[in-house]
């Protein structure tokens, strides 16, 4: 058996595609959805990730306010900043981009962001909406994921569903979409016993753990879909996902390479979050 490959790169031009003819729509009633991007220090990483997402948004006519601050910023004055944003009638959405510098007090910089700008999906009030049915706005990976999953045509109901990794931004989010999905859901952690046995019972496995290739190919149940979340540098540079690719695309019906997977599909909900902010701006 040889994978499908689930090429996220083209869903995400498509999603893309589609956002840029709702945004569209949205000019005759004078909005421009708008993204605030507050990035504070010179992480590298970082750096790039918010030149993707502000690029992206230009793309699809989603006008960026960028908010650039050094490392040395207090949680006060980005407590002071998100107020600011919070009440500016053209933002939409507002991105933290994370992780903050050590010194700043995230949890409370994140919570103090209007929930219904929270196009990142991890205000208490979103996560909680999420859990009860109510999904406003959902943390961007996992609302990816599942856009992925819809483009395997996997019915999720009453499959065997299983997702490695527990984080508040990943593994929890897309747990919670799978349950209200229908599926069976388990989720793995460090602490879970016999990793190996609990992933060969996936029909669907979501790898979201940030160790590379440490889900084993010949752990994957034949005919699984496996969704790599993962995303990890060696030392060469060289980007490989948690799951061993090769010998798992032998056994799955559908996989996600890394990269081209699941990281565009990230971007693409980022943006779907904030034209459906602006929607609810033009709602009221
Ligand atoms: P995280 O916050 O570090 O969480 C990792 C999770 O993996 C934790 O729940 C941890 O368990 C679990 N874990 C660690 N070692 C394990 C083991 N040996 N067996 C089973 N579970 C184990 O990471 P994250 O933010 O969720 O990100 C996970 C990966 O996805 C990273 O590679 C990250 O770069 C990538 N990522 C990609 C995108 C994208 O757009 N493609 C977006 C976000 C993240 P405990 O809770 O018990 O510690």
């Amino acid at each position: 058996m040889s994978a499908t490959i689930l090429d996220g790169k083209a869903l995400a031009a498509r999603v893309r595609g589609e956002l840029k003819l709702e945004v569209d729509r949205l000019s005759p009633q004078g909005i421009t959805p708008g993204l605030a991007v507050v990035l504070v220090g010179d992480d590298p990483a970082s750096q790039i990730y918010v030149r993707n997402k502000t690029t992206a948004c230009a793309q699809a006519g989603i006008k960026t306010f960028d908010h650039r601050l050094p490392a040395t910023t207090t949680t006060d004055e980005l407590l002071k900043l998100v107020a600011q944003l919070n009440a500016d009638g053209s933002i939409d959405g507002i991105l933290i981009q994370l992780p903050l510098p050590a010194g700043v007090d995230a949890r409370r910089v994140l919570f103090s962001v209007d929930p219904r700008k929270d196009v990142d999906g991890i205000h208490p009030e979103n996560v909680g909406r999420l859990l009860m049915g109510e999904p406003r706005f959902v943390a961007c990976t996992p609302f990816g994921v599942m856009k992925l999953i819809e483009e395997a045509r996997l019915p999720l109901a009453g499959a065997n569903a299983v997702v490695v990794g527990r984080s508040n931004m990943v593994g929890k989010p897309m747990a919670a979409l799978l349950l209200g999905a229908d599926a069976t859901v388990t989720v793995c952690h460090s602490k879970t016993r016999d990793l190996a046995a609990t992933v060969g019972r996936a029909d669907l496995l979501v790898a979201a753990v940030g160790r590379a290739e440490m889900i084993r190919g010949d752990w994957v149940k034949p005919g699984a879909v496996v969704i790599d979340v993962g995303i990890n540098r060696t030392a060469e540079g060289k980007l490989l996902g948690d799951v061993e690719y090769g010998p798992a695309a032998t056994r799955a019906a559908a996989i996600t390479p890394v990269p081209g997977g699941v990281g565009p599909m990230t971007i693409a909900m980022l943006l779907a979050n904030t034209v459906t902010a602006a929607k609810l701006r033009a709602a009221r």
